[in-house]
C-alpha cells in the first residue's frame, strides 16, 4: 500500500501527532492528489471533540482539500497529471438512488461517505485532508477554476458550498433580504456570496469587531446580537436566514425576523442539538424552518465557477502544520479560516 504522511488524533482530547497511513492504490476510476492546503472546518472540531458521537479514531480530520493530481487510474479522462482540484465533505455514494442521480450525492439514502471518519463501501475508514496525498473517485474530485489561488479556495469545499446551497434553494437574489447569522468561516463566506448574488445582507453577530469586515465583504447591515432589543426593532424583515451558529439559537426571537413565507435555514450544528419553538411563531406568518447540508458535487462545481466569476475566496491565515492543535484551541480567534500548509508536514 502506498504510505503518505498525516497529522493524527490518537483518541479524543489528545494533541495532534505526524504519523505514516496507507492510502489505497489506484483503481481505475481513482484519483491521487497531492495536497497543497487543508482547511480547518469547525466540523472537525465537533468531530475530534467526538460531539455527535462514533467519531473513528485515530482520527485524520480535513475536507477542504486543494492540491494537484499526481495520477490518474485508466479509466480516468476528466482530469490528467497537474491539474489543479479539490476534494470537499464526500469521497462517496451509492450513484443509484434519487438523490444520488439527481447531483444531490449528500442527501444520499444510503448516507455519503464523508472524507474522513467513515467507513467506505470496501469497509476501510477514512483518513482525511491533513495529510500529504489523497485518493478519491474521479466522480467526487472539483476542478479549481484558474482565477482561484488553492488556499483561498480550500474552504470553499466545504464552508462555501454549505452556504451557496441554501441561498440559491431559497432565492438569495435582487429585491430579498437575507440575514446570515454568525460570521465565522461559513458565515464570512455567506456575507460574500450572498452580496454577489445580489441580496440585501445583515449580518447578525455577537462580535461588533467584525463589523468592518460584515461591510467589506458585502453586507449592508449589521446587527449586534448582544443589544437587547435590536431583534425587536427588526421583526418581519427577512425573507431567508442562514444560521451558521454552531450553538443553540433562541428560535422563537429569529422566527419573528422573517416577513410572511420566510424562512430560517440551519447549517450551523450545535454540539447539543435540541431546539424548542412556540409553533405560533410559524403559523402566523407561514413561516418555515428548514435546515441544509454541504451540496452536491455539480452544485460545488457551479459555487467553484461562481466564486471565481466574482472573485469570491475564503479570507484566511496560513499555518504551519506544527500549529493545528492551537489553531483548534483559538477557533474563534481566526479571521476567517485557518488553512494548512501541507507542504510544512514533511513527507513520509
Ligand atoms: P466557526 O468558524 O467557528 O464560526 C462560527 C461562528 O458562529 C463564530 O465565528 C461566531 O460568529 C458564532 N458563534 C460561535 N459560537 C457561538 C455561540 N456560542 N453563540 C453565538 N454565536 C456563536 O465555524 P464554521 O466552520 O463556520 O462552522 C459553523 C457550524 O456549521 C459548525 O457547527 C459546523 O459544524 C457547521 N457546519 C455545517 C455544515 C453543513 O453541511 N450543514 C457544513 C460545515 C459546517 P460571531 O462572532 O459573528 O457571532
Ligand atoms: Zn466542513
Ligand atoms: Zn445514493
Amino acid at each position: 500500500m502506498p504510505s503518505t504522511l498525516a497529522l493524527s488524533l490518537p483518541v479524543k482530547g489528545a494533541q495532534f501527532t505526524p504519523a505514516v497511513i496507507e492510502r489505497r492504490p489506484l483503481r481505475d476510476n481513482d484519483v491521487r492528489i497531492d495536497i497543497r492546503y487543508c482547511g480547518i472546518c469547525h466540523t472537525d472540531l465537533h468531530f475530534g471533540h467526538d460531539d455527535w458521537g462514533g467519531t473513528f479514531f485515530p482520527l485524520v480530520p480535513g475536507h477542504e482539500i486543494t492540491g494537484t493530481v499526481a495520477e490518474v487510474g485508466d479509466a480516468v479522462t476528466r482530469f490528467a497529471v497537474g491539474d489543479r482540484v479539490g476534494v470537499g465533505c464526500m469521497v462517496n455514494s451509492c450513484g443509484k438512488c434519487v438523490p444520488c442521480t439527481s447531483g444531490e450525492e449528500q442527501y444520499c439514502t444510503e448516507g455519503f461517505v464523508k472524507t474522513y471518519s467513515d467507513r467506505d463501501h470496501d469497509g476501510t475508514v477514512t483518513l482525511g485532508g491533513y495529510s500529504r496525498t489523497i485518493v478519491v473517485a474521479d466522480h467526487f474530485v472539483l476542478r479549481i477554476p484558474d482565477a482561484l489561488e488553492l488556499a483561498g479556495a480550500a474552504p470553499l469545499l466545504c464552508a462555501g458550498v454549505t452556504v451557496y446551497s441554501p441561498l440559491r434553494r431559497w432565492q438569495a437574489g435582487p429585491g430579498k433580504n437575507v440575514g446570515v447569522l454568525g460570521m465565522g468561516g461559513l458565515g464570512h463566506l455567506g456575507v460574500k456570496i450572498a452580496a454577489a448574488m445580489g441580496a440585501e445582507v445583515t449580518l447578525f453577530s455577537r462580535s461588533p469587531e467584525k463589523k468592518e469586515d460584515a461591510l467589506r465583504f458585502g453586507a449592508a447591515h449589521f446587527v449586534d446580537t448582544r443589544e437587547s432589543g435590536e431583534l425587536a426593532e427588526l421583526a418581519g424583515h427577512f425573507d431567508l436566514l442562514v444560521n451558521t451558529v454552531p450553538a443553540v439559537l433562541d428560535v422563537d426571537a429569529h422566527l419573528g425576523l422573517l416577513g410572511l413565507g420566510g424562512t430560517l435555514v440551519n447549517v450551523g450544528a450545535p454540539s447539543d442539538p435540541i431546539v424548542s419553538y412556540n409553533v405560533f411563531s410559524l403559523l402566523n406568518s407561514r413561516r418555515g424552518i428548514a435546515g441544509s447540508t454541504i451540496g452536491g458535487i455539480r452544485e460545488t462545481q457551479e459555487m467553484l465557477e461562481f466564486c471565481a466569476e466574482h472573485r469570491i475566496a475564503s479570507e484566511f491565515e496560513k499555518i504551519s502544520a506544527d500549529r493545528v492543535t492551537e489553531a483548534w484551541k483559538n477557533i474563534s480567534g481566526v479571521r476567517y479560516r485557518y488553512v494548512i500548509d501541507i507542504a510544512t508536514l514533511g513527507t513520509a
